[in-house]
């Protein structure tokens, strides 16, 4: 994101990020994130956690996350269960990252 704007730390601290411990989150106008505008207005250079939606570990942790991400997303089939979204999820996320460190997340 900061080659993408061209912007070092500081300047994104101080116009888009808020930082709290290890957590940096972008900071937000009128309820949404500051980059929305008819749709991330960043997308090339949008964190990797945006890149990863709707594909979360979180989803891996409760079916409740599932079906909030689910009725949020229209990306997801409205006909897939939490076990087929799970299991696809750990098939994927499993490709993506190296095994052991995968498995010691879901610890
Ligand atoms: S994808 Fe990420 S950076 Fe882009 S508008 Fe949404 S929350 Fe913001």
């Amino acid at each position: 994101m900061q080659e993408h704007l061209g912007l070092n730390r500081d300047e994104m601290v101080a116009r888009y990020w808020r930082i709290s411990g290890q957590i940096v989150q972008m900071k937000t106008v009128d309820g949404h994130c500051t980059f929305f505008r008819n749709g991330c207005s960043v997308h090339p250079g949008r964190p990797w956690r945006c890149a990863q939606w709707p594909l979360v570990p979180a989803i891996l942790e409760s079916k409740e996350n599932f079906e909030i991400i689910k009725d949020s997303c229209p990306g997801i089939p409205t006909d897939v269960t939490y076990a087929e979204f799970v299991e696809a999820l750990k098939n994927y996320l499993a490709e993506k990252f190296d095994e052991e460190d995968f498995l010691r997340s879901l610890e």
